[in-house]
């Protein structure tokens, strides 16, 4: 078999979720969108119900459809986009609570849907979804008339504690919402990191609960093992993969291995990134192509099974500075072809 195998460590995932709820006093939800960010929606939000999750977001109507089927009746399902044309009857039927981000939505969700629950979006600054103070101001009277779930805003500059923008949107979200009795929601993995005032009623972490950083202390979550398919010697001056790129320095033995760009291996992370075999790093040599990897195996002294690209020496935020991006584009980048094994949940 030449599939690699990616291991997602649903115990860790239930840790971390567990760490960052006794960080703060209110209840903590979990932000599964995007397939709980590559790493498959129904094992991981199963796995968080069991530990006692009661509340998910998803980013559009059809997520929270399929988390429906995998929850069954009971957790509440809240969808960042709201209501739009169309969701209507996804929305009846499998009792999601859109966060309705403008006067439209509003209009549009209490015309087709006027007993099923709601919460609202607002914008503190982001300018990406919710409803604007001045919006907020008009619109206010009529949505608190039909007894909103739940008020959000959302944060962006969370991952640096000391930028401006983390204050100046927690005012602006404060004057929006403080004189409501409406349970409120603000922070993501970064601003549960930042401090209490930051945290209201729900939290809503995602990129932590998968180990990923601003949440430094969290537990790796994903492994990810590729099978070496070919070895051969090369004699210095011989050349490694597309363009030639690498250069033999010396007598060098590389291994070909079974994964590449299409599978979520981000070329640009080539030139700084090593496999492991056991506790040996080994360099990638030469460009990463769609379905291989040239690597150089040279300093080991023995022909591998498989390399390792993620796990205990090495995690996601690594391949992400290495690639010049985030950890949530590495993780929701992981390709489809992986054969995927779930420890634990
Ligand atoms: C994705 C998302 C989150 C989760 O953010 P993390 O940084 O992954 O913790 C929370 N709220 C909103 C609105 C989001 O889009």
């Amino acid at each position: 078999m030449s599939t690699a195998i990616l291991t997602i460590d649903l115990d860790a995932i239930v840790a971390n979720w567990r760490a960052l709820d006794a960080m703060t006093e209110g209840e903590t939800a979990a932000v599964v969108k995007a397939d709980a960010y590559g790493l498959g929606l129904t094992r991981v939000a199963r796995a968080l119900a069991r530990a006692g999750a009661r509340s998910f977001f998803v980013a559009v109507a059809e997520e929270g459809a399929a988390l429906r089927e995998a929850l069954g009746p009971g957790p509440t399902i809240y969808v960042f986009s709201g209501h739009m044309r169309g969701d209507a009857d996804m929305i009846g039927d499998m009792d999601l609570v859109p966060m309705i981000n403008s006067l439209d939505q509003l209009i549009r969700h209490v015309e087709a849907l006027p007993d099923q629950p709601f919460g609202i979006q607002l914008d503190s600054g982001m300018n990406r979804l919710g409803m604007e103070p001045g919006e907020w101001a008009a619109v206010r009277q009529i949505a608190m008339a039909q007894k909103p779930r739940l008020i959000m805003s959302h944060l962006a500059c969370a991952d640096e504690p000391e930028h401006a923008m983390n204050p100046q949107q927690l005012a602006a979200f404060l004057e929006m919402t403080d004189d409501i009795d409406v349970p409120r929601s603000f922070a993501n993995t970064g601003a549960i990191l930042l401090d209490e005032a930051y945290h209201f009623d729900l939290s809503r972490p995602g990129i932590g609960v998968y180990g990923g950083r601003p949440f430094v202390d969290a537990r790796p979550v994903v492994t990810l093992d590729i099978p070496v398919i070919q070895c051969r010697d090369l004699s210095a001056g011989e050349t490694v993969g597309y363009g030639n790129s690498f250069t033999a320095s010396r007598d060098t033995r590389i291994a070909t291995i079974s994964g590449g760009y299409a599978d979520g291996i981000i070329r640009a992370m080539g030139p700084k990134t090593v496999l492991w075999a056991e506790d040996t790093p080994c360099p990638i040599a030469g460009r990463i192509s769609m379905d291989l990897i040239g690597v150089d195996i040279t300093d080991l002294g023995y022909d591998p099974k498989t390399l390792e690209l993620l796990g205990r020496h090495q995690c996601i935020d690594t391949l992400a500075d290495n690639a010049g991006t985030i950890g949530y584009e590495i993780l929701t980048s992981l390709g489809a072809r992986y054969m995927r094994r779930y420890l634990g949940g």
